[in-house]
């Protein structure tokens, strides 16, 4: 599933593509993914002008000279620019100067017209690379569960998901059990440090390509090579060199040390 770098990566490809243009035709093939009636959307989005595309989270908000076209590129959404349509093409918009395109082949993506700002964008929580260490902290603190589902809770953090905070965790020697309200400040310092430098580190790389993620021209990301516990159940531990271990936590695999990862 694209998370923060993922969409940071698409939205920067995307965006000096895309602004200034305007919406021509709009075709939609998908129920699952169009929100609203295909005509209404259509209808909303053609003849507008494309003034900003911006990443919120893990969702894409591109502000139209009259409202806004959301979306969310789900567990195998991608947004590509002038690719060919496919089998799994979800939406077609004509743009002055070329054509988007958004493919998804599991159809959990989302795609939204609307006049002001959607409620999946407006009720996110602080975006961490804007967030400052003692924000983060104070936010900890009012929370008595486990640190990963609170990591992965998008009002808490948005852009967080399953690979980043596997890593982080691990970066930070955490437990992904561990009480959200008990780490220590000097734990929490590391925690935060290791989520800002992996996601900055993971923009750098392009992203992950775990499954199928690829940016807006279609190329893979580079970061999965750079994965430490992600993915690597019975691999050595590369700080310790035991075996890392895939839980079940909050429904989601995780993976981690049991050695180096403390609660
Ligand atoms: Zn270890």
């Amino acid at each position: 599933m694209p998370e923060l770098p993922e969409v940071e990566t698409v939205v920067r490809g995307i965006a000096p593509l895309i602004v200034g243009q305007t919406i021509g035709e709009v075709r939609l093939f998908s129920r699952f993914v169009t929100r609203g009636g295909f005509e209404e959307t259509a209808q909303a989005l053609r003849g507008t002008r494309i003034e900003a595309v911006e990443r919120r989270g893990k969702h894409i908000l591109i502000t139209l000279d009259r409202g806004f076209l959301h979306l969310h590129l789900g567990m195998t959404g991608k947004l590509l620019w002038n690719a060919p349509a496919g089998p799994h093409t979800r939406a077609i918009l004509q743009l002055t100067d070329g054509v988007l395109i958004f493919d998804d082949i599991r159809q959990f993506g989302r795609l939204e017209a609307a006049k002001v700002l959607p409620a999946g964008v407006s009720n996110l929580g602080p975006d961490p690379l804007d967030l400052d260490f003692e924000a983060f902290f104070q936010r900890l603190k009012r929370h008595k569960g486990g640190i990963k589902p609170l990591l992965l809770n998008q009002s808490f953090l948005r852009g967080m998901g399953n690979i980043y905070t596997d890593e982080a965790l691990f970066a930070a020697a955490i437990h992904p059990r561990a009480k959200a309200q008990r780490i220590s400040r000097r734990r929490a310092a590391k925690l935060f440090q290791s989520i800002q430098e992996i996601l900055r580190m993971a923009i750098e790389h392009r992203g992950s390509s775990v499954s199928d993620y690829v940016d807006s021209s279609g190329e893979r990301g580079g970061f999965q090579n750079l994965h430490q516990v992600y993915g690597k159940e019975n691999q050595p531990c590369p700080r310790c060199g035991g075996p890392i271990r895939r839980i079940v936590i909050a429904q989601r695999g995780t993976h981690l040390c049991p050695r180096c990862q403390r609660a």
